[in-house]
């Protein structure tokens, strides 16, 4: 069985953090990749409070410069520092991130003993045989990034059907596996007889952006939305204006885009004592749709 990709809500708090919402950050773990998903202010004091060790991380992505997704970057790194990372940390966002960053890190307030690559990336950027990772911009004023974690899907052994075949376990399924024929002891068997494809798993993150024509083409299929919901509805200018999305907004991108699951992040501190109302206008548009509390984790 593949391992489980599980992501962990680390802060959901909308521009100002509250008493139990941090600035935003998600940690997704798959296998032996930890990739965080932007890095607001506290974010290493938050994977302490989850159990976390946050020196497993070896990406970040970050959506955008705005100082909610950014400011835990600094101390984050200096931690890193003195727990003695010692590999590469990969560093990926828009236009303006690596300048950002250089000019902390030109600083020199944090001597480092390890390397840092700092890429801006558009499209498909990182993929190994079993993943990918891409980008789109997404439109907030500043370069701003919406992001896909695409586990792909492998073509596997029907364990009941190879039994019944009598095909002996071993080696000799290698060639299967990778969806060839194979004969043995003088007989055929073929790949397509014997294996099923699993479908892609797919984790699509779209933090602060104004409604575009873009989001839903590029979290289609999703198992796993998650998206930002700054503004109920009935300020639906106010979203417009400061280039923000309503639940409502989010629910429709969920739908259109034939998601399985919705979870909303980046909360206003208004809604603090009226979740349940933000909640029900995105289930009145999306039924599978929840809100982030920090710490939650979701696996798929
Ligand atoms: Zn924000
Ligand atoms: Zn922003």
């Amino acid at each position: 069985m593949a391992p489980d990709i599980n992501l962990t809500f680390l802060g959901t708090s909308a521009q100002i953090p509250t008493a139990k919402r941090n600035h935003s950050a998600m940690l997704l773990v798959y296998g032996g990749e930890n990739i965080l998903v932007d890095c607001g202010e506290g974010t290493q004091r938050q994977f302490r409070k989850a159990r976390m060790n946050p020196c497993k991380v070896n990406r970040i992505l970050i959506t955008h410069r705005h100082g909610d997704h950014v400011f835990g970057l600094p101390g984050l790194i200096s931690t890193f520092d003195l727990s003695g990372y010692n590999k590469t940390l990969y560093i990926y966002g828009p236009k303006g991130i690596k300048r950002f960053l250089e000019n902390f890190l030109g600083l020199n307030y944090v001597k480092r003993d390890f390397e840092i690559k700092i890429e801006e990336i558009s499209g498909k950027f990182f993929e190994t045989d079993d993943f990918y990772l891409e980008a789109e911009e997404m439109e907030h004023g500043i370069p701003t990034n919406a992001y896909n974690f695409v586990k792909k899907g492998q073509r596997r052994i029907d364990r009941g059907k190879l039994k019944k075949s009598k095909l002996p376990s071993g080696p000799i399924l290698k060639k299967l596996k990778e969806g060839k024929d194979i004969v043995h002891e003088g007989k055929k068997y073929l790949a397509k007889n014997l294996t099923y494809t699993e479908g892609d798993k797919k984790v699509s993150f779209v933090l602060d952006t104004k409604m575009n024509n873009k989001i839903v083409s590029f979290v289609k299929g999703s198992d796993l939305l998650v998206c930002e919901s700054s503004f109920d509805d009935s300020l639906k200018e106010t979203a417009k204006e400061h280039l923000h999305l309503t639940v409502k907004q989010a629910g429709e991108i969920a739908k259109k885009s034939k998601s399985k699951k919705l979870v909303l992040t980046h909360i206003s501190q208004r809604y603090e004592k009226d979740l349940k109302g933000l909640l029900a206008e995105a289930k009145k548009v999306f039924k599978n749709s929840s809100i982030a509390e920090d710490f939650d984790s979701v696996s798929i």
